[in-house]
Order: C-alpha cells, then structure tokens, then sequence
C-alpha cells in the first residue's frame, strides 16, 4: 500500500498577487523544524513550523489585510486530503488553499476559470490597468452587495457597475448617487478589501466619467 502523505498549498502572494504552489510531505517537517516557501517574485513567503511532533504552524502573510495570519494543525489535519481554504479574518478574502495536489489545482483552475470568463467577456485583456486588481475588487464588491451592505444614501440597492480600465463606478439607477472604487494596484486592493460596506452618494465627480468609454455589466453579471 502506497500512503501519499504530500500536502500542496496553494497561497496567494503578498506582494504580487498570484498564487503559489508548493507541495511538503510530513517527512520533510519531520527533518526540518521550519521551512519557508518562497513566491517566484521573491516578494513573500509562506513559512510552516513544526510546534511539537504532531502540531505545525503555517504562517501566510496576506494579502488583503497587509498582516500576517498563522494557522495551527495537527498531523492529522496536515495530511487529510480534502480540501481546506483559509481566509483572512479580516476581509474574508480567500488567501490559501490546502489539501491533496489535484483538489487544489482543480479549486484554483476554477478561481482562474471565473477570471477567464471574465476577460473572455470583455473580449480583450489589455483593457484593465491590473486586470488581477479588478477582478478581486469586483469580487469583494459582489460579496459586499450579497450581504446587503452596498447601498446608495436614497435607499435603493439597485445599483449598476461600471467598470473603466482603472477603477469601478457605482452608479444608483433611482438617483444621481454614485461612487467610484479605484481598482489599479495591490495598494487600492488593500483598501478595498478592508470595506465593510459601501454607499453612494449624489455629490462629486459623476463628470469625469465619460460615457463611452464605459463597459457595463449588470451587478449579477447579466
Ligand atoms: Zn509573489
Ligand atoms: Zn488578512
Ligand atoms: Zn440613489
């Protein structure tokens, strides 16, 4: 009988937003008391500790909050083969996948799957300034919304998404309430990630969007 004790992670990189692979087996915990696995981009890493011999910490530095989270395990759990995801405490954003290598790989192929079909929608991927940025801002709003927490100050929660290459425009269809959430860089995605909620307002800039430069979706995605 074969036991397959490999583990991979999947973690989402602090520093360039990508996910990282890595596969460590309980025999090289049992050799090593600390292993650091490095992002290609060198920007971060994930580091797991071996507490005792049948407890391990995995340290992941996220993305979302800009703090660290450590998560503790035991043997038991670090070789279970199911799939587990960890999400940061803070924003709720999904920052690391563990489990057997193909139920990771396949969770992961879906997640870029969802952000094909979204590119494929818009029918070229040069239009965003960070496609990447988009697409995660895009999901905390969405989820923001799904909680009910995405309103405009008229009370309407009927609102529509307009995405521009470098940020999000809210737009209320009852008034002129609007909000613009930028969505170019890791350091905007910080911030929108840390949003409990949203609300539009009918004041500033609805100006300087121009009209036809805009992509519309629907917020369902209709
Ligand atoms: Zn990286
Ligand atoms: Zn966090
Ligand atoms: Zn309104």
């Amino acid at each position: 009988m074969i036991i397959n004790t490999g583990t991979t992670f999947a973690y989402k990189c602090s520093s360039c937003g990508t996910f990282q692979f890595n596969n460590i087996s309980l025999f090289d915990l049992a050799i090593k008391k600390e292993i650091h696995f490095y992002c290609r981009c060198k920007g971060s890493s994930l580091v797991i500790n071996r507490e005792n011999p049948a407890s391990y910490r995995i340290t992941i530095p996220c993305i979302g909050c800009g703090l660290s989270h450590s998560y503790l395990l035991s043997a038991k759990e670090f070789i279970a083969q199911e799939i587990r995801v960890y999400n940061c405490p803070k924003t709720g954003m999904q920052q690391c996948f563990m489990g057997s290598d193909q139920a990771v790989r396949r969770r992961i192929d879906n997640l870029e799957k969802e952000f094909d079909d979204l590119i494929t929608m818009f029918g070229y991927d040069n239009y965003f300034s960070n496609t990447q940025v988009m697409f995660d801002s895009l999901n905390i709003i969405h989820d923001i919304a799904e909680r009910g927490n995405l309103f405009c100050e008229c009370g309407n929660n009927d609102i529509e998404l307009l995405l521009l290459s470098d940020k999000i425009y809210l737009r209320c269809n009852k008034c002129p309430g609007n909000k613009v959430i930028y969505a170019s860089s890791n350091e905007h995605l910080k911030d929108n990630s840390l949003k409990k909620q949203i609300l539009l307002l009918d004041e500033e800039h609805s100006s300087d969007i121009k009209v036809t430069e805009q992509l519309l979706i629907k917020r369902d995605g209709k």
